[in-house]
Order: structure tokens, then C-alpha cells, then sequence
């Protein structure tokens, strides 16, 4: 028998674009005091980004929306999404600065970072083309750097198109009802599921989230992930033992990864299954973006 090759699904992706801009130091600079930093690096991410790279590079065809700056950090952001395949024509380019995050990273690797919006703060409403761009993909993937009145617009379009609708509640903060409404499934992980319910306890965090959405998957680092729904009991899926490096952005490699497997036509376990190798492979690389597998890393991962 020929084996069968799933169908490349689509993925839309409504979020936030930045230039990360990392300084490394051995100890961060209290106020008013001013330390020489070891090396200084600019990243693109942002979480929308992360995520639309993630999912690409798993092997969907993505479309990013959201906005850039007309500076330089808005050309090379742009084009660092086009070099990973993700289409770019639903990312404006607005006046003013693009999104920046200002990270500084201590030698125990703790961090303390500042986000500075910018254009992302212009996207608090779809554009002309954008409800046509979210109406053709399978999966709309959403988090919360862009203004809540552009998530919740990006929602009701996928839901009335019949597009499944994925947020990761992060940055954590608590969410209106008309948005859970409208979202599918949630993915936060334990820190956020303990800011929208109160519950430290994933299990009861995930049970207390059911009430307002059908599915939740709460990520818990290197402990895996715990998946629930309506309908069946509770299911936690183990990450693979790896030695991690760097684990920026491996809950939206995780997520990127795990719209594709399931656009794909696999089950949620299965897809979750497939989601966690993604993600064990990023955290035993640098980076954010730099550190996300292609479909084949991750397809020889999992088998
Ligand atoms: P980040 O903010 O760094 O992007 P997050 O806090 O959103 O991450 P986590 O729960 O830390 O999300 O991680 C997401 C997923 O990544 C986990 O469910 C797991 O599958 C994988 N993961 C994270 N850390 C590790 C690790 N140390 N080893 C293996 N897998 C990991």
C-alpha cells in the first residue's frame, strides 16, 4: 500500500511581531547603576511570529497577521517570516517602531525583559483582506500581544467561518467571556492557567477551564503536557527526556507544531505526541525562532 501524505493544512496566524533585543551580563543592573554587559544580540519573535515560524516550518502553508514598524527592525522581521516560508502580505507595515523586547540575561540565566508594543499596538482591528485570509485556514492561532479588541475580532471571523480558533493566553491575564466563547482550544501553561482560574493544581485548573472552552492543553515544561476535554478523562502527555539548553519559545514551537498535526487529521494525543518532539528538540537549541525543528527533525523524533 502507497502510504498516504496528509493534506498540508492552513494556518493563520493573528499576532505580534518583535525584535528581541538581548543583552548578556553577569548580573543585571539594579536602578541607577549601570554594569558592562558580555554580548548583545537582535532576535526576531514575538509570539505571533514564533508561532507562524513553528508551524511552517512543521510543514503547513501559514499567513501572518499583524504589523510591523517602518523601520529597519519591520524589513528584517519581515523577512526573517518569508525566509521560514510563512506568506506576509496580511503583515502591514505602520508608522512609527516595530514591536522591541528588551531582555537581559543573567549568568544563572534568569532574565528580566521589557516589551515595548509598538506597531503591534496598532492591530486592535482586522484590515481589508484579513477576514478573507482567516476564512481560507483550518486553524487560527492567537495569543496576547496585539490589543484584546483585534483577538476578539480574529476569534468571531474564525468562528463564524468555521475555522478552529487556538489561543495561548500569554502574557497572562484574565480574559473576557466573549473570547473564551469563541476559542476551541486553549493552551496556556501553568503559570496562565493559574491566573484565569486561581487553581495552582493543573488537573483542577484544566477541569475549571473546561466550563468556558471544549479543549485545554496546560503545558508544564519539562513535565509535559496535560490535555483535557468535555468528553473524555484527562490525559497527560510526558515531554521527552532531552537536556535542555535554552527553552525560549518552546511553548510556541509546542503550539505551532501541535495546529499542524492535528490540521492534519490526527487525534489530539497523537498530535500532542508529535507537538512535545517539536518542542523537546527547540530546548536543546539556542534561540527562539533559530531553535525550532523542521518537519523531519521532528517526524524522526517521534517515530
Ligand atoms: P516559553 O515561555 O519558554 O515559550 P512556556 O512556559 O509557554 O514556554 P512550557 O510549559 O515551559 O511553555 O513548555 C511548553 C512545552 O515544551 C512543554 O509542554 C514540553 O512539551 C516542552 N518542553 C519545555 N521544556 C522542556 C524540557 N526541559 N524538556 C523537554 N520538553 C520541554
Amino acid at each position: 500500500m502507497t502510504p498516504t501524505t496528509p493534506a498540508r493544512p492552513a494556518i493563520a496566524v493573528l499576532g505580534s511581531t518583535n525584535m528581541d533585543l538581548v543583552a548578556y551580563v553577569a548580573t543585571a543592573p539594579r536602578r541607577g547603576e549601570t554594569v558592562t554587559g558580555r554580548a548583545f544580540r537582535t532576535v526576531p519573535g514575538g509570539k505571533g511570529a514564533n508561532q507562524a515560524v513553528a508551524a511552517a516550518r512543521s510543514g503547513a502553508e501559514v499567513t501572518m497577521v499583524g504589523a510591523v514598524g517602518e523601520d529597519d527592525f519591520g524589513v528584517r522581521l519581515r523577512t526573517a517570516l518569508e525566509d521560514s516560508g510563512v506568506r506576509t502580505d496580511g503583515l502591514r507595515t505602520v508608522a512609527g517602531e516595530s514591536g522591541t523586547a528588551h531582555i537581559v540575561v543573567d549568568d544563572e540565566g534568569g532574565n528580566a525583559i521589557v516589551v515595548v508594543p509598538g506597531a503591534n499596538g496598532s492591530v486592535s482591528a482586522l484590515a481589508e483582506g484579513d477576514e478573507a485570509r482567516i476564512a481560507a485556514a483550518n486553524v487560527l492561532l492567537l495569543q496576547l500581544e496585539i490589543p484584546l479588541p483585534g483577538v476578539v475580532a480574529g476569534a468571531r471571523t474564525a468562528h463564524d467561518n468555521g475555522v478552529r480558533v487556538v489561543l495561548t493566553p500569554a502574557p497572562a491575564q484574565p480574559l473576557p467571556g466573549e473570547l473564551l466563547a469563541l476559542t476551541d482550544l486553549l493552551v496556556p501553561n501553568e503559570h496562565e492557567a493559574e491566573v484565569l482560574t486561581g487553581k495552582s493544581d493543573p488537573y483542577d485548573a484544566a477541569n475549571a477551564l473546561l466550563s468556558h472552552v471544549p479543549e485545554v492543553v496546560v503545558t508544564l515544561g519539562s513535565r509535559g503536557a496535560l490535555y483535557a476535554a468535555r468528553d473524555a478523562a484527562p490525559v497527560l502527555v510526558p515531554a521527552p527526556a532531552v537536556e535542555a539548553q535554552d527553552t525560549t519559545a518552546a511553548g510556541d514551537t509546542f503550539v505551532g507544531a501541535l495546529a499542524v498535526a492535528h490540521g492534519e487529521g490526527r487525534t489530539m494525543p497523537e498530535a500532542l505526541l508529535w507537538a512535545s518532539a517539536a518542542a523537546a528538540l527547540s530546548v536543546q537549541r539556542p534561540g527562539a525562532s533559530a531553535s525550532m525543528p523542521h518537519r523531519h527533525e521532528t517526524d524522526a523524533l517521534a517515530a
